[in-house]
């Protein structure tokens, strides 16, 4: 695994060999959080349709090649987005969840398990229900208009 083939972990679903790897659930507590899958499995029409109504990245966590320079969030060789998690959310379980896609992922190659221990409530697109904070998601804590 090079720099150029680490796997972002919050992609969207259109971007070029993009990958299931989690689910959003609720826990008792109406809390969102990823369950994740054992193998990663390719975006296809069907697991798209699994979404209905809602847009495919609030419902699944998908993961696709980093497009780097093409990314906001890519700056001075690394992933602010990634950072920003790692430093800025509080820890939402005790021990790394079993994610198909460590070896490969961007945030834990460079944040490491501060990353992996607050993964679990990242929403890739939060129209409702997820607890992180605008400045989180977003380098200036704005959200860009929607299209
Ligand atoms: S940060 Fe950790 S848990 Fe989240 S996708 Fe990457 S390896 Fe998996």
């Amino acid at each position: 695994m090079t720099d150029e083939t680490m796997l972002c972990p919050s992609a969207q679903p259109d971007q070029p060999d993009a990958r299931v790897f989690g689910v959003q659930t609720a826990t008792a507590d109406q809390k969102r959080r990823v369950a994740y899958l054992t193998k990663s499995l390719p975006v296809t029409p069907d697991i798209l349709a699994l979404s209905g109504q809602a847009a495919a990245a609030e419902v699944l966590r998908i993961a696709a090649p980093c497009m780097r320079g093409g990314c906001t969030h890519y700056q001075g060789g690394g992933c602010t987005l990634g950072q920003r998690v790692a430093q800025m959310l509080d820890p939402v379980v005790g021990s790394l969840p079993r994610c198909a896609i460590r070896p490969d992922c961007r945030w834990f190659r460079e944040q490491g398990p501060s990353a992996c221990v607050r993964c679990p409530q990242i929403v890739t697109n939060a129209r409702e229900g997820s607890d992180v904070r605008p400045e989180v998601a977003f380098a200036n804590g704005i959200a860009p208009s929607p299209q």
